[in-house]
């Protein structure tokens, strides 16, 4: 297969006709895939809003976060501050290897938290959130019998309910002050970890279920071209992600984190992607929270 080819069976093909987003051929090679479609779309780097700056009159204020990693302890503000705000997002990876402890700690720092509502997806570092390994002995390095009856005096049936303090997304929606969030776990396979699924037809069908009239989409991994960069240099992100929030979705906002070195904001001219891992490659918490205000629909 040639560039020619390529670039003919992917941009003037049945693939760009079709309303239906169909793999990218080079979905596999997102370094190589990203170079073709760049040169055809804006791309401008954003500069993050100032975390203590007032609100914006009649606008909601969302604070973002992802990537805390068990790190997130807000008692002492001096080491990670987390300024005030309407509603608080964190994209994934808030725990290491998500035990119950892990998570029962991070459910209490949001608690401590001012922000009205708080919203959290899993990552793949939340392995027990992920139903399919769920079932496999050890998974996580506690005994999945030990979890259960863990939670069973709890009268909880799965690890999610630990999250008492938070929206917990997955493959769902919540809506707002009329503002529609939509949040989902996937990425592509990385080292068997929670969440992983295959690039192309299999990850394309995750985000064929988010729907159209999302605001803010949150994944935990990002989309190719935007924040995903590694420090090797490569491109990681999603191709059918980007070609799902630019084709189909559309949404005002798209936070995710994953790619710790790809910390930052990018826009495309309509979706504003914000990259908010709070740790660094070293898992450092160091990296500050990147705020953003919504103006409030009509009638809210
Ligand atoms: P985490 O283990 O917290 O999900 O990811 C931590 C780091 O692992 C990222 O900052 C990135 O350096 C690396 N990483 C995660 N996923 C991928 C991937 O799909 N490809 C590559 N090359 N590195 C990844
Ligand atoms: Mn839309
Ligand atoms: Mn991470
Ligand atoms: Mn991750």
């Amino acid at each position: 297969l040639d560039d020619e080819f390529l670039k003919d069976n992917n941009e003037n093909s049945e693939n760009f006709r079709q309303d239906k987003i169909l793999p990218d051929l080079e979905t596999d090679m997102p370094s190589r895939a990203w170079r073709r479609m760049s040169e055809k779309q804006t791309f401008k780097t954003v500069a993050p809003l100032n975390i203590h700056s007032p609100v914006k009159p009649d606008c909601l204020r969302f604070v973002c976060l992802s990537d805390t990693h068990s790190k997130l302890h807000v008692d002492d503000m001096s080491k990670f501050y987390v300024p005030p705000g309407d509603i608080l997002l964190h994209a994934g990876d808030f725990t290491m290897k998500g035990r119950p402890l892990e998570i029962e700690r991070f459910n209490e720092a949001l608690g401590k938290l001012p922000h009205k509502k708080k919203i959290v997806i899993a990552g793949n570092h939340e392995l027990s959130f992920d139903d399919s390994l769920f079932t496999e002995a050890n998974c996580f390095g506690e005994s999945i019998g030990t979890v259960e009856r863990y939670l069973k005096t709890k009268g909880l049936k799965s690890v999610r309910g630990l999250l008492t303090n938070a929206i917990y997304l997955q493959d769902s929606m919540v809506t707002v002050c009329g503002i529609n969030i939509y949040g989902s776990p996937w990425q592509p396979r990385f080292c068997d970890w929670a969440f992983n699924v295959i690039r192309g037809e299999e990850i394309l069908q995750k985000w064929n279920w988010i729907p159209e009239n999302v605001d803010i989409l949150i994944t935990h991994g990002p989309p190719v071209g935007h924040g995903d960069v590694t420090k090797a240099g490569i491109n990681v992100g999603c191709v059918e992600l980007l070609n799902t929030v630019q084709k189909r979705v559309k949404p005002k906002y798209h936070l995710f984190g994953h790619i710790h070195e790809g910390y930052g904001l990018t826009t495309d001219g309509e979706t504003m992607f914000i990259n908010a891992s709070s740790c660094t490659k070293g898992y450092k918490l160091c990296n500050p929270p990147i705020i953003f205000d919504v103006p409030l629909p009509p009638g809210q």
